[in-house]
C-alpha cells in the first residue's frame, strides 16, 4: 500500500471517514464533499491507481463496487442515482485509488460540465 494514498490511510482507519458499508474486499463512505443530497464512494480495498490500472484478477471486485454502491444507495433512500469513475486529472481525478462515485437525490443534467 503507498504510504501517500488517503483512500488507503480511510481504508486503514488512519484517516476517520462515515463508513456506510465494509466487508473485506471494498469500502463505502460519504464523500466529504457531497455534489448531491447523496454522495458516497466505493473503493476496493486493494490499492489501484485508477480504471486503467485495473488488471484481470481485479475484474470481480471492480464489478462488486457496483452491486454494493447500488445496496448503499437503496439504504440511504434513493433509486435512481448516478454511477461516475474518473480516469487522470484530466476528467477529474483528484485521488489515485480508484474509486465509483455514487450520486443521487436531484436531478442530473447530461452530458456533465
Ligand atoms: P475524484 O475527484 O478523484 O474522482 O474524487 C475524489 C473524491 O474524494 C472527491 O469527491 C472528494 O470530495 C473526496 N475526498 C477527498 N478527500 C476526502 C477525505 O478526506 N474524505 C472523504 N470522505 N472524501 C474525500
Ligand atoms: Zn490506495
Amino acid at each position: 500500500m503507498p504510504t501517500d494514498c488517503l483512500f488507503c490511510k480511510i481504508i486503514a482507519g488512519d484517516i476517520p471517514a462515515e463508513k456506510l458499508y465494509e466487508d473485506e474486499d471494498v469500502l463505502a463512505f460519504r464523500d466529504i464533499a457531497p455534489q448531491a443530497p447523496v454522495h458516497f464512494l466505493v473503493v476496493p480495498k486493494k490499492h489501484i491507481s485508477g480504471p486503467t490500472d485495473v488488471a484481470e484478477e481485479d475484474e470481480k471486485v471492480i464489478g462488486k463496487l457496483m452491486r454494493i454502491g447500488s445496496k448503499v444507495a437503496q439504504q440511504e433512500g434513493i433509486e435512481q442515482f448516478r454511477i461516475v469513475f474518473n480516469n487522470g486529472e484530466q476528467a477529474g481525478q483528484t485521488v489515485f485509488h480508484v474509486h465509483m462515485h455514487v450520486l443521487g437525490g436531484r436531478s442530473m443534467q447530461w452530458p456533465p460540465g
